[in-house]
């Protein structure tokens, strides 16, 4: 078994068909390039840069933040690196930053949210970004966002941030791809749109399966609930596939779906191109999809996404894969 999957590093991930996918991990420190070394990871499909936020006094400096991220793109380099802008709020709070109480923090003002009214710690994040991009490829990736105004408020804080470094003469890389998490239902409703405006998506299933359910992701009781193969949520990940490949596109998942076993047949046959997830879980997955026909896949994905429960949906796959 684990020879196996040793066998595994420095191979494609493609299926039986030639179907070509790549596979990337979630990080959330420098610390974890260990581990995306020993696991082939492709990629970095989710840097959570909170964690650089999280258990100090204080706003992580520039400096400090340009230092980590370079590590991550000087590490991996040629192989692209999605970083993620802070995510914060909901249940991750900073001691430093005072947030009022709130009803429903996961509804609330966080992540984008927050960044897009916080300007000053957003520009200093973007700024450690641009200047790390120049030793690695960089994705840079917005969390949270629910709309297209909030998409492009970001990409023009992104401009403004590069023309700051242009009048400075500090040097960024120039082929930056800008995308953002498809976690909010709005979003992937209105993914058509959005996608005109984005080098990529990344699905964020964790998010997408609470807002779209109304079910708590931390809630024990009502966890039976909480379902990634829930029909709804399997058709909104479809459209999304689906429209960012009519604008060309590419479209990845970074929530944990993406690392599930039983997941991986049904969005290979949508069509996503990226999946990423924690890093033990790469050679595994590379292995599953040598096993599998994409066009096979493709079939499963049509038949599965015309039933009515995630139970039915559950069952349908268990049956297949005996
Ligand atoms: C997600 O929501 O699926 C996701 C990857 O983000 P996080 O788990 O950090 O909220
Ligand atoms: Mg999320």
């Amino acid at each position: 078994e684990r020879k196996e999957l040793e066998a595994l590093k420095g191979k494609e991930s493609k299926t039986l068909d030639g179907k070509h996918v790549e596979l990337a991990g979630n990080i959330g420190t420098p610390k974890d390039i260990e581990g995306l070394i020993k696991n082939d990871a492709e990629g970095v499909g989710l840097y959570r840069t909170e964690f650089l936020y999280m258990h100090r006094n204080d706003f992580p400096s520039e400096e400090e933040q340009f230092e980590a991220y370079k590590a991550v793109l000087e590490a991996m380099n040629p192989k692209p690196i999605v970083i993620r802008t802070l995510d914060i709020g909901g249940d991750k709070e900073l001691s430093y930053l005072q947030m009022d109480k709130e009803m429903n923090p996961f509804l609330g003002y966080r992540a984008i949210r927050l960044c897009l009214d916080r300007k000053d710690i957003f520009k200093t994040q973007l700024r450690a970004l641009l200047r790390a991009s120049v030793y690695g490829n960089l994705r840079i990736m917005f969390p949270m966002i629910s709309s297209l105004e909030e998409l492009l408020a970001a990409k023009e804080v992104l401009e403004e941030v590069k023309r700051e470094l242009d009048e400075e003469n500090i040097s960024y890389s120039k082929n930056i791809e800008v995308g953002m998490m498809i976690e909010v239902p709005s979003a992937a409703i209105i993914s058509d749109v959005l996608a005109k405006h984005v080098d990529f998506f990344s699905i964020g299933t964790n998010d997408l399966i609470q807002y779209t359910t109304a079910v708590d992701r931390m809630n024990e009781k009502i966890h039976y609930l909480y379902n990634q193969f829930n029909p709804a949520v399997l058709r909104l990940i479809k459209m999304v596939i689906d429209n960012g490949h009519k604008e060309g596109k590419w479209v990845g998942m970074c929530g944990e779906a993406a690392g599930d076993k039983r997941m991986i047949p049904i969005l290979l046959g949508m069509g996503l191109d990226e999946f990423s997830m924690s890093p033990i879980s790469i050679l595994p997955a590379r292995k599953l999809i040598s096993s599998l026909k994409y066009e096979d896949m493709k079939k499963l994905a049509d038949d599965i996404l015309k039933l009515g429960t995630a139970k039915e949906i559950e069952e349908y796959i268990k049956k297949t894969f005996a």
